[in-house]
Parts: structure tokens; C-alpha cells; sequence
């Protein structure tokens, strides 16, 4: 169990195809509300936030993306990689209106454990769309 209390740093990772059209503004939403996949982070912690895409398919590079933040803020200000979280967006993990969940998803969740960075899933959580899963319209995959 990943105790979010102690993290002070968020990296919301993101679908690169599904960015080259959405802002984020629903995941920024969500962050800012303490919503969806946010819903277990405390609202009276102000934490730093940062969002990246995974790279394009296959997802590898979020790789060097994230070993260079951590090598990086860690240098600059001694943050740890025990405080920081990385937080895979609803379109990498959920069948929603824009596509299945993202079919490297398992690979990339274990790039991210091999750098030593917890890792959580969802960002946005839409009631249409879980409507949609509950008459069984999209995949109930973890929502
Ligand atoms: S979860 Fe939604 S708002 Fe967030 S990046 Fe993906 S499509 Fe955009
Ligand atoms: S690897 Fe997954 S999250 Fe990344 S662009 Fe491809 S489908 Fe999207």
C-alpha cells in the first residue's frame, strides 16, 4: 500500500497519442478535486506536480524520462525517489471513449518499478464511462 502522505512529488504520465489531442485539463481537474484515481491523496497537502507522456508506443521511453527527473530533482533540491509517485492517466489504464487501455500497459508499469518509483493507476474517472462499463459497453478492466 502506498502511503500518499509521504510523497511529496506527483508525475501524472499520460498516453502521447491520446495527448496529441487532449490538454489533460480532466486529469488537472481531477488532481486539483481530489477525484478519481487522486481520491486517496490527502486535499490539505499541497504536493508538486509534474505531466509527461509515456513517448509514443511502445511506452519505453517513459523510461529515460523518469530516470532523468529523479537523477535531476534529486541533484537539484535532494528529493528522494521514495517522494515521488508516478500516476498513470485513465487513457493508458482504462477502456474509455478513446481507446482500450493502452496494450503495453503491464511493460510500462514495470519500467517504472524497475527505477524504484511507486506507481498508481487513473487519473479522471467519468461517470459516463463507468456507466458504460457497469452495461458492460467498455471493458471493466479496474474502474
Ligand atoms: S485521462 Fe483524459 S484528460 Fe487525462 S490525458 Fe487522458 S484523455 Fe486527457
Ligand atoms: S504505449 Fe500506450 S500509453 Fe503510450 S502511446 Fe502507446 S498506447 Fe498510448
Amino acid at each position: 500500500m502506498i502511503n500518499l502522505k509521504e510523497k511529496d512529488y506527483v508525475v501524472i504520465v499520460q498516453c502521447d497519442i491520446v495527448k496529441q489531442r487532449c490538454p489533460g485539463y480532466l486529469c488537472e481537474k481531477a488532481f486539483n478535486e481530489r477525484t478519481g484515481g487522486f481520491a486517496s491523496y490527502p486535499k490539505d497537502k499541497a504536493y508538486r506536480k509534474i505531466n509527461l507522456t509515456c513517448g509514443g508506443c511502445c511506452g519505453r521511453a517513459i523510461h529515460r524520462k523518469l530516470t532523468n527527473l529523479a537523477r535531476v530533482i534529486k541533484k537539484r533540491e535532494g528529493i528522494e525517489k521514495n517522494s515521488i509517485v508516478v500516476q498513470l492517466s485513465s487513457c493508458i489504464t482504462k477502456d474509455n471513449y478513446h481507446a482500450p487501455p493502452c496494450p503495453h500497459l503491464d511493460y510500462i508499469k514495470g519500467l517504472i518499478a524497475k527505477i524504484g518509483l511507486d506507481v498508481c493507476e487513473d487519473t479522471v474517472i467519468s461517470d459516463k464511462a463507468q456507466q458504460r462499463r457497469q452495461a458492460g459497453l467498455y471493458a471493466d478492466n479496474k474502474e
